[in-house]
């Protein structure tokens, strides 16, 4: 733990270094971006430790599977995290970033983690938890936000992480606001067949309501525009203007379940 915390919300991107350290765990490259991106960037910017590990490397995430073979995309993701991650930082590039099964070369399968029982992965997380002692932990809620399998399981796999380490950081879940969903509709469709997708937080339960600065702003668009294979083409269909607004606002509610026992 390296820095005092606060449970009063964050909402200008001075708020953000309250968060100190700050772990962030997500299943897919580019997760991490559009929930936290501008988060990290102020964290980061304010001299914190930022950490990012993901699950995966994506390598489903195409409607061209035949220019991208998985292993082909698995390779250009790995590199786009790393460039995007350097974007959100780009004078000292200091957000560190590691895959889930770097520790055992067990590389975790792109759409496939809920089928996973997860018990080594969980150890593995504890472990990464317990060497960077983070003061806030960052991750999917419950929802998996987007309603996405694999998001749901980080969220468990999380969850569970937590239990086995000695101190407790805080929990923050991604969320959206109702003001969020009622203007970008079109970003809000729910992936795999979950029924509880983008469900809306009502802004007093907000830990994090942040509206990103323009700085904070053009470095999340280097980042998310650094993975490109992700990006390109919603930025295009959209327009780079409604692209930029539907990403300025980055919400965190507080994990509710955590230590209920169950
Ligand atoms: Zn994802």
């Amino acid at each position: 733990m390296s820095a005092p915390t606060t449970t009063r919300p964050v909402r200008t991107p001075d708020d953000v270094a309250a968060l100190g350290t700050v772990l962030g765990v997500w299943a897919h490259p580019d997760d991490e971006l559009y929930l936290s991106g501008g988060v990290l960037a102020a964290a980061v910017s304010a001299g914190r430790r930022v950490v990012v590990v993901t699950a995966t490397r994506g390598e489903h995430g195409t409607d061209d599977p035949g220019r991208w073979s998985p292993a082909r995309l698995a390779a250009e993701r790995s590199r786009e995290i790393t460039a995007s991650l350097s974007a959100l930082d780009p004078v000292r590039c200091r957000i560190e970033h590691r895959f889930l099964g770097d520790a055992s070369g067990r590389c975790h399968r792109d759409g496939a983690l809920v089928a996973d029982p997860g018990e080594d992965t969980v150890d593995e997380l504890a472990a990464i938890v317990a060497e960077i002692a983070p003061d806030t932990v960052v991750t999917f809620g419950p929802d998996g936000i987007t309603g996405h399998r694999d998001h749901r399981a980080v969220s468990a796999w999380t969850d569970r992480a937590l239990r086995r380490v000695p101190a407790t950081p805080r929990l923050l879940h991604a969320a959206v606001t109702e003001d969020w969903v009622r203007r970008f509709a079109e970003f809000a469709e729910p992936m795999d067949d979950a029924g509880d997708a983008f469900v809306p937080c009502r802004d007093a339960e907000l830990a994090v309501a942040l509206e990103l600065d323009e700085d904070l702003l053009d470095r999340k668009l280097a980042a998310l525009r650094a993975q490109a294979t992700q990006t390109a083409g919603l930025e295009a269909a959209v327009g780079a203007d409604r692209y930029r607004a539907s990403i300025a606002g980055e919400y965190f509610r507080p994990a509710a379940t955590l230590f209920d026992g169950s």
